[in-house]
């Protein structure tokens, strides 16, 4: 599948495998960054970044799309996350992405999957790993009330985490079919009082300003959201009031002691009711253009839509 000037397209690809693997792909899922890099114009490669599939052996797997050059010093420290080279071959951004029937890919980007885990949902793998990270960057004690603003994927991803994590979680979702999911995860939805930590995966001024006010004193503010290039406006006089720490999240970390898809997966495979209620559109690969006018209409109530080569 690819995003050509006369919009979104299946093609054959012609690809010279030399030092890659098969994975024939299951699932692939559609993300707000792939919409956004189709506005930006036709690109020579296959999107899709959120993939899983099967090797010849049957093994099935995930695979693990960022760059990482591997030497510098992020790298070096276990935060490939924050390479330099991390868009340069971004698989779906740089190189050939997973859209397809059978994607050829770096044996390092591999990452086996537990038994158990449906192969129709472990496109999710990759989009809950950002949400596995975010909980890894707050570094909650035990116990802790959590108020996450937006509820889209990650906002819901966050927040189902959270509450698997045993916290007391409260969820600001804009639309009825978003608190329609939040209650099928168990989310609180009516936020009161204050919060000892708040994701804000909404991205907008308004819940950036919501967030810094429904903060504790000494709280911590967690930036998530795709936050507009020009800027938002910044609550800073109300975090400084309360001196709050504010750190953002962004990607995961797959090193070779620490695997957020692992950890991913393994919510994945243990709560089906996560990617039962984030998936909400299922197409095949021939009616890719359906698949992405779908995660685009906010009158189709999509959450997450997933594409199936295989
Ligand atoms: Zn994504
Ligand atoms: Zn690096």
């Amino acid at each position: 599948v690819f995003n050509t000037a006369d919009g979104i397209a299946v093609r054959p690809v012609e690809e010279e495998p030399a030092g890659r693997v098969r994975v024939r792909v299951s699932s692939v899922s559609i993300c707000g960054s792939d919409l956004w890099l189709i506005d930006h114009g036709p690109s020579p490669f296959v999107v899709g970044h959120e993939f899983a599939g099967h090797l010849d052996d049957g093994t099935l797997v995930a695979v693990y799309p960022l760059g990482r050059c591997g030497s510098c010093p992020q790298c070096a420290a276990g935060n490939p996350n924050r390479c330099p080279d991390v868009f340069r071959t971004t698989l779906g951004l740089g190189a050939h992405g997973g859209m397809r029937d059978e994607a050829w890919v770096d044996p390092r980007a591999l990452v086996p999957l537990p038994e158990g885990l449906d192969p129709a949902a472990a496109a999710l793998v990759e989009p809950v790993a950002v949400g596995v990270h975010a909980l890894d960057r707050a570094g909650l004690a035990d116990g802790r009330r959590i108020l996450v603003m937006g509820a889209g994927p990650l906002g819901l991803t966050v927040a189902a985490l959270a509450r698997y994590a045993g916290h007391d979680v409260t969820i600001v979702a804009r639309h009825p079919f978003q608190r329609a999911a939040a209650d099928r995860l168990g989310l609180g939805l009516s936020p009161t009082g204050e919060y000892d930590v708040v994701f804000d995966a909404a991205g907008s001024v308004s819940a950036l300003a919501h967030a810094a006010e429904s903060l504790a004193p000494g709280g911590t503010l967690v930036l998530l959201g795709m936050y507009p290039p020009d800027g938002v406006h910044y609550p800073a006089q109300t975090l400084m009031a309360k001196e709050a720490t504010a750190i953002s999240a962004t990607a995961y970390r797959v090193t070779d002691t620490h695997d957020d898809f692992r950890t991913a997966a393994h919510h994945l495979r243990d709560h089906p009711e996560l990617a039962a209620t984030l998936i909400t559109h299922r197409y095949p690969l021939d009616d890719a253009a359906t698949a992405f006018a779908t995660a685009r209409d906010r009158d189709r109530h999509a959450v997450k839509v997933v594409v199936h080569p295989g």
